[in-house]
């Protein structure tokens, strides 16, 4: 034992001697999203994982330390999605996969998934819901063994019987069943806590509720709400208790109001926001996570027959195109929006094409871009770790060539991925 005791620092000492290797970075131009400026000329200094120094012009590295000439280029904190779902892709065939698609062979296709994120510069995201296979995922990427983002997920929605995240909708009556707080389903407020207490159990992050209808299900309405008060009020102490926040889908009124009321942490889509909503969500602190890249994917796939189910069609052809219009009035109102696509619902790696859409619906791109790093950090409450290039901070650091505060679409090739001091990718030279 006491000889074990002495090997044990000597076993040790290689790796923590590779994961201080000094990396200075050549930034062209810098947003460190710390505010709304973007510097010339910077070079960061990166020790490990760990951001060092922001420095002003560009320092000669010392012996010994790595140089990533990114002067073309304008670097940036690494991007986070705040509304993936990294198990699935969109496919006409999505419906029938459940019942021939074993969950191995679904955490095997998801390692692509997550390969594809990281390469678009998204070095964090926030799984929205699956089946368990987006925390084996988390782990998996965590540890070393899969390539990929720092995934945040929910593991499995909440939903209430027949409600969007109802695992057995749409599906022949002697395979039904009954799903329970187990599964994700709740029609009470002891079943509310169950659940919750299910996903901590589970090995979730964060608790996801669907509030309202949705677009994918197969069900006949996109916005009814599927909770009633004293349920939601359930969900969120539960939450509290855990430390889990608590993102809510909604597109119809009623259901988005008592989600907000009830304290739910993030509204997602929020296609029929109102100026009452809009009111309620700044009182409550809310965040807004748009997803219009989703409501344009659905709206369009739904043109295509046979793509979707006709009740899904159906709804996505209505609620698709609203999302835009509905991002810029509550951007213009002052709500706090935080970047997120739905990605599984349309392709993974297509992520950075929301910030097309969010300048296109009036927002400025350094704000997009904050979007996507500070407030998203905060919206994870991670924001003492991620989201800005400051010393202390974690070394997730992406660029992209050009000027994307001059032309948004630069977003679209991002060209150098750095996570937790490693890098993923590297067109620089
Ligand atoms: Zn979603």
């Amino acid at each position: 034992m006491n000889r074990l005791l002495t090997i044990l620092p000597l076993l040790f000492l290689p790796f923590s001697f590779l994961s201080s290797q000094t990396a200075y970075l050549h930034c062209g131009k810098l947003i460190t999203s710390v505010d709304e400026q973007v510097l010339s000329n910077v070079t960061v200094v990166v020790e490990g994982n760990k951001i060092m120094e922001v420095r002003k012009g560009l320092v000669p590295p010392p012996a010994g330390a790595v140089l990533y000439d990114l002067r073309k280029m304008t670097v940036m904190p690494g991007l986070m999605d705040m509304h993936v779902h990294i198990e699935g892709e969109s496919n006409p065939r999505r419906y029938e996969e459940k019942f021939r698609l074993n969950n191995s062979f679904v955490a095997l296709r998801a390692t692509t998934y997550a390969h594809k994120t990281l390469m678009a510069g998204f070095t964090t995201v926030r799984d929205l819901g699956g089946s368990g296979v987006n925390v084996a995922l988390r782990d998996a990427i965590n540890q070393g063994f899969v390539e990929g983002p720092r995934i945040f997920t929910c593991e499995k929605s909440l939903a209430s019987t027949g409600g969007h995240a109802d695992p057995t909708n749409g599906v022949r009556d002697d395979l039904k069943g009954d799903p329970g707080p187990k599964e994700g389903v709740v029609n009470s407020a002891d079943d509310a806590w169950k659940a919750v207490r299910q996903r901590y159990k589970n090995g979730a992050d964060l608790i996801k509720i669907t509030a309202t209808g949705g677009v994918l299900s197969v069900a006949a309405s996109g916005d009814n709400p599927q909770f009633r008060m004293e349920e939601l009020e359930a969900i969120i102490a539960a939450a509290n208790d855990y430390g889990f926040t608590v993102a809510a889908h909604a597109h119809g009124k009623e259901g988005m109001k008592r989600a907000v009321i009830a304290g739910v942490t993030s509204i997602e889509h929020g296609t029929y926001m109102d100026d009452e909503v809009i009111g309620l969500m700044k009182e409550h602190g809310t965040f807004y996570v748009p997803t219009i890249a989703a409501g344009k994917f659905v709206a369009e796939m739904a043109k295509k027959e046979g793509y979707y189910p006709r009740v899904v069609a159906m709804k996505a052809a209505v609620i698709g195109p609203q999302i835009q219009a509905t991002f810029s009035k509550a951007y213009h109102a002052g709500v706090k929006i935080a970047f997120g696509t739905d990605t599984g619902v349309s392709f993974h790696g297509d992520n950075a094409r929301e910030f097309v859409y969010m300048v296109e619906g009036g927002m400025k791109p350094i704000e997009a871009i904050r979007a996507a790093t500070i407030t998203a950090a905060q919206l994870l409450r991670k924001e003492d770790q991620l989201g800005t290039i400051e010393p202390g901070k974690l070394a997730d650091i992406v660029a992209v060539p050009g000027d994307p505060t001059e032309d948004i679409k630069a977003m679209l090739n991002v060209g150098f991925v750095m996570k937790d001091g490693k890098v993923y990718k590297n067109e620089s030279q």
